[in-house]
């Protein structure tokens, strides 16, 4: 089955998409780890996402849905796709649909894990200090996370009207928000 996490950066989703990739042998396929690599590659994708990356804004649709087609496309993975931080803007899902329907695939369920900021900001504090990503430092959280409410909002209506389409409070703890995900997904 196909999945969405979605949700501002902090909810959740990186923790809960690597544990259904383990649970239904699936893939995570997250943008921000695939930009990440782009860019310690040195790559030339790398070279012109770092900055917008740094700052906490979004990096080109453009460059983002070319890096998903490869994905989507792959067989190995069809029907396995569990999208982290994908999509983020309108263009993008229509992207996905597009994406989808050439490669006879579809979305089987979307969760929506719902923070508040200063949920966000705790945890996000809290990662830097494990991870040690140069976009984790404060001011760049809070410009990421208001980034993502101003750009994701037509994103979340149109999701939220699908009957696939599940919110849940991402200020549980992991492990009730795992258990969550399994009930709806009966696994
Ligand atoms: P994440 O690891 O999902 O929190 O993403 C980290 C950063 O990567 C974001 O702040 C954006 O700069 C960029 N990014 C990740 N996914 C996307 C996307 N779908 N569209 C545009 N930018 C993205």
């Amino acid at each position: 089955m196909n999945i969405i996490i979605f949700g501002p950066p902090g909810a959740g989703k990186g923790t809960q998409a690597k544990y259904l990739e383990k649970k239904l042998n699936n893939f995570q396929v997250s943008t921000g780890d695939m930009l990440r690599e782009e860019i310690k590659k040195e790559s030339e994708i790398g070279k012109k996402i770092i900055n917008y990356m740094n700052e906490g804004k979004f990096v080109d649709d453009e460059i983002v849905n070319k890096l998903m087609k490869n994905v989507i496309f792959d067989p190995k993975k069809k029907g396995k796709l569990i999208f982290d931080g994908y999509p983020r803007t309108l263009k993008q899902s229509k992207n996905l649909e597009l994406l989808l329907k050439e490669s006879n695939q579809k979305i089987d369920f979307i969760f929506f894990l719902n923070v508040n900021k200063s949920t966000i900001v705790q945890r996000i504090e809290k990662r830097k200090k494990i991870e040690k990503r140069s976009d984790d430092d404060l001011t760049t959280i809070l410009k990421r996370y208001d980034t993502y409410m101003e750009t994701t909002k037509p994103v979340l209506n149109y999701y939220s009207n699908k009957p696939n389409f599940n919110e849940i409070d991402g200020g549980l703890k992991i492990a009730e928000i795992t258990s969550k995900i399994n009930s709806i997904l009966k696994v």
